[in-house]
């Protein structure tokens, strides 16, 4: 029988603040998987440390509140393990630009089929507002007693130039564009961005709800890119011209911020993941979590070589 959105909630209270638009996030999860009606023995969410961080707790999915930055090593192990699992990250800007940047940048040469949701707030709000990467130079939020003294990070530029197959913004109140845009990032086969334009009205009192949808020009400050006919999908993987025409396309169209900021997919191509090189180089489905591991109760694997070469010696002084 079909699921519903009061099957996934689960008994944990949320403890965020009103107003958060993480609640926004959290709503347009749940109706992608309704929309999706997954396996939900199949659906697994990770998160690091933040606010964010308590997401999987508040959706009856499998789920693990793992370090802070290190979620996408964790679901990247998981996507291995299972390759028929769908592996979810809901991690901040602060845990996944800031502190898990290497594990971000480096998910990017695998291609591994899992998706990334960026809850971006330009703060790192659970600890009181500190400037996360994105906060732009010169930005003093209420939580600032200075300006910003760093430049930010453009995490659309980023995850482009290092591989990621899915790259997306959306917003965290507008929860039928965001709900959409996780549904695509889900059903692509590969490594998906979305970052999410999240407002904290706790400690960012510029990137406000008002803020963004502000009407500049006679329409909101935030616009939908595919409302425009801009189309950032590569149609042909193999043809060069058109993947450095769509990936610069993005990359302008990335930097865009100000009187308008555009949501929407900037950048989509379709290339061999990380499972499908496995199985090119093995010749076969590597699934380990299938795997026989014990035989009338003893482990069908020998580990006592390994385990004679990890010996740990003891030298004594003297
Ligand atoms: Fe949301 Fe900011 Fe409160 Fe965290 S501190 S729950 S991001 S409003
Ligand atoms: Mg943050």
């Amino acid at each position: 029988m079909a699921y519903k959105i009061s099957d996934l909630k689960t008994d944990y209270q949320s403890d965020w603040c009103p107003g958060c638009g993480d609640f926004g996030i959290l709503n347009a999860i749940m109706s992608a998987l309704v929309d999706l009606q997954l396996d939900l023995n199949k659906v697994v969410l990770v998160s690091g440390i933040g606010c964010s961080g308590k997401t999987p707790h508040y959706i009856n999915t499998s789920g693990i509140h793992t370090l802070h930055g290190r979620d996408i090593p964790f679901a990247s192990g998981i996507k291995l393990a299972n390759p028929e699992l769908t592996v979810i990250v809901t991690g901040g800007d602060g845990n996944t630009y800031g502190i898990g940047a290497g594990h971000f940048l480096n998910a990017g040469r695998r291609n591994i089929d899992i998706t990334c949701l960026v809850f971006n707030n330009g703060v790192y709000g659970l600890t009181k507002g500190q400037a996360s990467p994105t906060l732009k130079l010169g930005m003093k939020t209420k939580s600032l007693p200075l300006p910003n003294i760093n430049e930010a990070i453009n995490p659309l530029v980023v995850a482009i130039s290092c591989g990621y197959t899915f790259v997306a913004r959306s917003y965290a109140y507008d929860v039928k564009h965001l709900k959409e845009i996780i549904k695509q990032a889900i059903l692509h086969k590969g490594l998906s961005l979305v970052d999410i334009l999240q407002p904290c009205p706790s400690y960012n009192d510029i990137h406000t709800k008002e803020y963004f949808e502000e009407v500049v020009n006679n329409s909101k400050r935030i616009y939908k890119l595919e409302e425009t006919g801009y189309d950032g999908e590569v149609k042909d993987p193999n043809n060069n011209e058109e993947i450095q025409q769509k990936l610069l396309q993005a990359i302008a169209k990335s930097q865009e911020w100000g009187e308008k900021i555009p949501i929407g997919v900037f950048y989509k191509i379709n290339l061999p993941t990380l499972t499908d090189r496995l199985k090119e180089r093995y010749k076969k489905d590597i699934n380990p979590s299938k795997d026989n591991i014990e035989q009338n109760g003893k482990p069908t694997t020998d580990i006592s070589k390994l385990i004679e070469e990890i010996e740990v010696k003891r030298y004594i002084r003297g």
